[in-house]
């Protein structure tokens, strides 16, 4: 065995230290011998490391420190809004689009409606419309869809769409494109920004889809379909978008809990209605709200006997109404739960509510940006313009 260095390998050195440096700066400001310690890499490569990416813009000096523990030093920060990628949610009522920096916070996000009967075409011309004057200097453009994502869209039952080729419909974005489930976009965003390695993303709103990480990676399945619990068949008779009869999602989904306040002599016609009677103590809207927060426990029993997550986030349109649903769910949880540790199975609603999907399509391009040590973006589109490097491709270690 020869100790020489291929330059390939001394590139992909780079690129783990760059982004071991990263990722240390993501918890936090560190100094550089901070970096070194906890790096174990010696103090002039993070030197040159650090100059290499404070010249790239990636890095900023913030103020000087004198710790009582450790040696005296400058931090240093991420940049602010250094870099940025698009993310969209192409939904079942509208369409989200947003910039998300880095760091996590979103820049700007626009929202549109649109005809319910609104094929691919027309939707993602819409989307492209307003991705143009937009996408200068972003990474990229995640978009997420409520459906089996695959190579191609196999199903998306409430959009009423089934085994599309969208890549033609992609080829007039001005960058790179990537697609991906709801839920599981969701999923990913919280292990990028919040590091959890097991956790269950629950995205209700007309329809139910589950998005899991088990150990950091997203469980995708043979065809993409892994966490479709929104289509698990029981004993229900109402028929299903997705054509079948019996579905969950029938039963859990946010239509029926409007149905159901109107069953109960309730006024409001829409779930806006229904959140704002809420938010005054409607008997009737909470009431309903109680009803399925029960529901919504005993499924999150069942999520725990099949994946066994840390930690449930709830997302979709019922982030909004999670306060109303919160008790009657933590009291069915405990009454339904298998094990002692489900019962205390933390639950909470997600961070970015309803932008929840569009911030995870975003984070697909970021999260590759960063495992790729922020080496990527030098020329994001040296690979001939090809937006399949990152969306149909290696999806391997993306937010794992
Ligand atoms: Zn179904």
């Amino acid at each position: 065995m020869g100790a020489r260095v291929r330059k390939g390998d001394t590139q992909e050195i780079r690129r783990l230290n760059r982004r071991a440096i990263l990722e240390h700066l993501r918890q936090g400001p560190l100094t550089r011998a901070e970096l070194s310690r906890r790096t174990g890499l010696a103090k002039s490569a993070i030197s040159r490391l650090v100059d290499e990416l404070l010249q790239e813009g990636l890095l900023e000096e913030g103020a000087f420190t004198s710790p009582p523990l450790g040696r005296p030093g400058t931090l240093l920060h991420l940049r602010p809004r250094a870099r940025f990628a698009l993310g969209a949610e192409l939904g079942v009522e509208g369409t989200v689009l947003l910039a998300l920096d880095w760091r996590g916070e979103v820049l700007w996000a626009r929202e549109w409606r649109h005809d319910p009967h609104a094929g691919p075409e027309e939707r993602l011309d819409r989307l492209r419309q307003e991705v143009l004057p937009r996408a200068t200097g972003a990474l990229g453009l995640g978009f997420t869809l409520p459906g089996v994502v695959g190579d191609r869209l196999l199903l998306a039952p409430n959009l009423g769409w089934r085994d599309l080729d969208l890549r033609p419909l992609l080829s007039g974005f001005p960058l790179a494109v990537a697609m991906e489930n709801d839920a599981k976009a969701s999923a990913l965003s919280e292990v990028f920004f919040h590091g959890e390695a097991n956790l269950a993303y629950v995205v209700l709103s007309t329809g139910l889809g589950v998005g899991v990480v088990a150990e950091g990676r997203l469980l995708r399945g043979a065809n993409g379909a892994a966490g479709e619990l929104g289509h698990w068949l029981g004993p229900g008779e109402r028929a299903c978008a997705c054509g079948r009869v019996g579905c969950l999602e029938t039963a859990l989904g946010l239509g029926t809990l409007l149905a159901h306040h109107q069953a109960l002599g309730g006024r409001a016609e829409d779930l806006e209605a229904l959140l704002h009677l809420a938010r005054q103590g409607d008997p009737l809207a909470l009431q309903a709200l109680a009803h399925l927060g029960e529901a919504l426990g005993r499924f999150l029993a069942n999520l725990a006997v099949a994946y066994d997550p840390a930690l449930v986030v709830v997302g979709g349109k019922a982030a909004e109404f999670f306060p109303f649903l919160e008790a009657s769910l933590r009291r069915s949880l405990e009454a339904h739960a298998f094990v002692e540790a489900h019962r205390a199975l933390p639950v909470r609603p997600s961070v970015y509510g309803h932008l929840a999907p569009a911030v995870g399509g975003a984070s697909l391009f970021l999260a590759r940006f960063l495992e790729l040590g922020g080496l990527w973006a030098e020329s994001p589109r040296r690979n001939g313009g090809r937006y399949e490097e990152v969306a149909f491709g290696d999806r391997r270690g993306l937010g794992a």
